[in-house]
């Protein structure tokens, strides 16, 4: 069984997601840490143009695990599940994630996991391109000042410089880029419910998609 949570960057998606695991005691997969993984894998290997950049994927060993509140990445035996969450990362992620082949990979990986357990996950095209079945499908927004605020917190723990502007204009581009690309964009599904979480506290929030989820699921 799967629930899935898509969105535009900053909108809460990963900790809303995190806490409904938390709470209804599943797995917690975040798409978007796969996609920063590739990208640092592209950073560290020198960043080579994309055709041979396509060639190295098969040396590609990505692992995850959802375990004491945090999603762990590691790629080929190295923890990265710091390391990408720099803003270096962040300002190439979008472009590494409009290739097609890329997007296979990461979507072949999910794919695959989620096979084993029941999962919430969070990311950008997973209620229309990867789980277009998924058993619930969900798709916040949040204005984009609310959206830069939340993100920065984050990103102040690996880059103290970091300023309210720099992760604005970040989320703006990245969004762009995000809604214009010809291979899975990010879009609302027809089908999944709109959360809205600009001005609500995130137990308002919660709260309200855990009586979706008990009305819509066998979960609760
Ligand atoms: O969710 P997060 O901000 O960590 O995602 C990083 C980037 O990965 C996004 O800006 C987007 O370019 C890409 N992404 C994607 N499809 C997903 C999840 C993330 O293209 N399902």
């Amino acid at each position: 069984m799967i629930i899935v949570l898509d969105g535009p960057a900053g909108s809460g998606k990963s900790s809303t997601a995190k806490e409904l695991a938390n709470r209804l005691n599943i797995q917690f997969l975040d798409s978007g840490a796969l996609y920063r993984a590739l990208t640092y894998f592209w950073i560290s290997s020198g960043k080579p143009n994309i055709r041979s950049f396509i060639k190295l994927l098969p040396e590609v060993d990505i692992s995850s695990e959802y375990k004491n509140k945090q999603f762990y990445v590691t790629l080929n035996g190295e923890d990265i599940t710091d390391t990408i969450r720099t803003q270096q990362v962040a300002e190439n992620v979008s472009e590494i994630a409009a290739e097609p082949q890329i997007r296979a990979f990461v979507n072949n990986y999910m794919r695959n996991l989620v096979l084993d357990d029941v999962y919430i996950a969070d990311g950008r095209d997973l209620g229309t391109a990867v789980f277009p079945d998924a058993d619930l499908k969900f798709f916040m927004t949040a204005s984009i000042e609310e959206r830069a605020k939340r993100r920065l917190k984050e990103m102040k723990l690996s880059d103290p410089s970091i300023t309210l502007e720099d992760v604005e204009e970040n989320i703006r581009q990245r969004d762009l880029k995000d809604q214009s690309r010809a291979s899975d964009p990010l879009k609302k599904a027809e089908d999944a419910i709109e959360i809205d979480t600009t001005g609500k506290t995130f137990d308002e929030q919660i709260s309200e998609m855990i009586t979706i989820i008990e009305n819509r699921t066998k979960l609760n």
